[in-house]
């Protein structure tokens, strides 16, 4: 097929994320990907400001986590998890017991953070069916959140602006309280809890978990709140004897200037879920962690067998390779590197707050959001970012970048400031 083609087809018989079919957005053809570069077969060769969503943080095609994949592939791709078990899988264990806040000692590995996120809820669900609490068995969460794409998921994200407000009605009717007010780093007020309380007041005794995106709400609005929720929340959850679940599938694995983002709070979930950068983006993985306590609960009580387990989980391939990046963050911490991008993002990103478009700039850890007062023409916008040699993709009023922690000064600078020139264009 020639290039033209390749799109052609791809145009009328392929669905990508969030398009319509009739009048799809643009999509540019990937040839290859190495370091912090895309390239284009049409010959642009582009800095990554999106890690492929969260999840590409040591560069593509990384020698080291490909020979991981390499090493594996001669051995086996894949056997079924029911009956058997493999040396990959249980050595990641190993390391996510070890790297997960203390008591995060039973793992439940699946296919993709939605899936790991089901799995959640399902281990409240069951845990509370298995205590005899029959009327614990809805979830609560922030507005303004975003679990996924898959039904309970959907449950969850936020009902209002998220992505699957169609379906309304026809989901499970789940709790929503208003999205933290105080921003991370902002002043302390402690009236901004009374929100959060008074659900658990209300509520709490049909409250099976409360699920959250741990200080930065990524896809639903690429918010930080402050820390003082996370921690209100583990004590609400306590006193009200609901499962505190924390889905960490986004901000994991040092995005957020901490390895976890619950750390910056210095709390422990029962629940915590886990995908995207655990394999450095290399393929669709995840895990659900969770307590002793949660997991021996459930297996106390008919059917005693946590009701789950899917075609590949823990499958040989995606473990080696998360086990490899694991090794890679043990000898080398992500954090300092995070915080050197974290600097310059403040630094260059400054320079847009200036600019009349724009409503708001937030930067945490490796993430840094141009939030503007206006909703961007995304496939303009893209275009434009393209042109300037940056791979940068808006939504709604959100222009943002999470780059490579691999990235280089120099790079980070470029891709700052064709953020900042394109988005002076608008
Ligand atoms: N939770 C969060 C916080 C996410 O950002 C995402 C993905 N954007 C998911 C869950 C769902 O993960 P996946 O796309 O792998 O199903």
């Amino acid at each position: 097929m020639k290039n033209e083609e390749i799109l052609q087809f791809d145009r009328e018989h392929i669905w990508h994320p969030y398009t319509s079919m009739i009048d799809p957005m643009k999509v540019y053809e990937v040839e290859s990907a190495e370091g912090v570069y895309i390239n284009l077969a049409s010959g642009e060769k582009l800095i990554d400001g999106m890690s492929s969503w969260w999840s590409v943080v040591q560069g593509y095609n990384n020698p080291r986590l490909n020979s991981a994949i390499e090493r594996q592939l001669k051995k086996m791709s894949h056997v079924m998890f029911g009956g058997l078990t493999h040396r990959p899988a249980v050595e990641l264990a190993e390391k996510l017991v070890q790297m997960t806040p203390e008591g995060l000692n039973k793992i439940f590995y699946s296919d993709s953070g939605s899936v790991s996120v089901e799995v959640a809820i399902k281990m409240a669900l069951q845990y509370h069916h298995a205590r005899g609490n029959r009327f614990k068995t809805v979830v609560g969460t922030f507005a303004g959140g975003y679990h996924g794409d898959t039904w309970h998921c959907m449950s969850v994200c936020d009902p209002i602006g998220g992505m699957h407000t169609m379906y309304n009605g026809r989901l499970a009717e789940q709790l929503f309280v208003p999205r933290p007010e105080v921003g991370f780093g902002q002043k302390w007020d402690n009236t901004s809890l009374e929100n959060l309380e008074d659900c658990f007041d209300k509520h709490h005794k049909k409250m099976a978990a409360f699920i959250v995106e741990p200080i930065v709400q990524g896809a639903g609005g690429m918010y930080m709140y402050h820390l003082n929720y996370l921690k209100a929340l583990r004590a609400l959850c306590n006193k009200y004897d609901v499962l505190l679940i924390v889905d960490e599938i986004a901000t994991g694995f040092g995005r957020t200037g901490k390895m976890f983002a619950c750390e910056h709070a210095g709390i422990v979930p029962d629940i915590m879920c886990l995908g995207k950068a655990l394999t450095a983006g290399y393929m669709s993985f995840a895990a659900t962690m969770t307590t002793d306590i949660v997991a021996n609960t459930i297996s106390s009580k008919e059917p005693t067998c946590f009701m789950h387990g899917p075609t590949f989980m823990g499958n040989p391939l995606a473990c080696s390779v998360a086990l490899e990046h694991l090794t890679m963050l043990e000898e080398c911490s992500p954090l300092p590197r995070v915080a050197e991008i974290e600097t310059i993002l403040m630094a260059q990103l400054e320079k847009a707050r200036e600019l009349p478009q724009v409503a708001e700039v937030r930067v945490l850890g490796a993430i840094g959001v141009v939030e503007m007062k206006n909703n961007v023409d995304m496939q303009k916008m893209q275009a434009e970012f393209v042109e300037q040699g940056v791979w940068i993709r808006p939504f709604g009023k959100l222009v943002y970048i999470m780059p490579q922690y691999v990235i280089s000064d120099q790079e980070l600078t470029q891709l700052c400031e064709s953020m900042v020139t394109v988005i002076g264009q608008q």
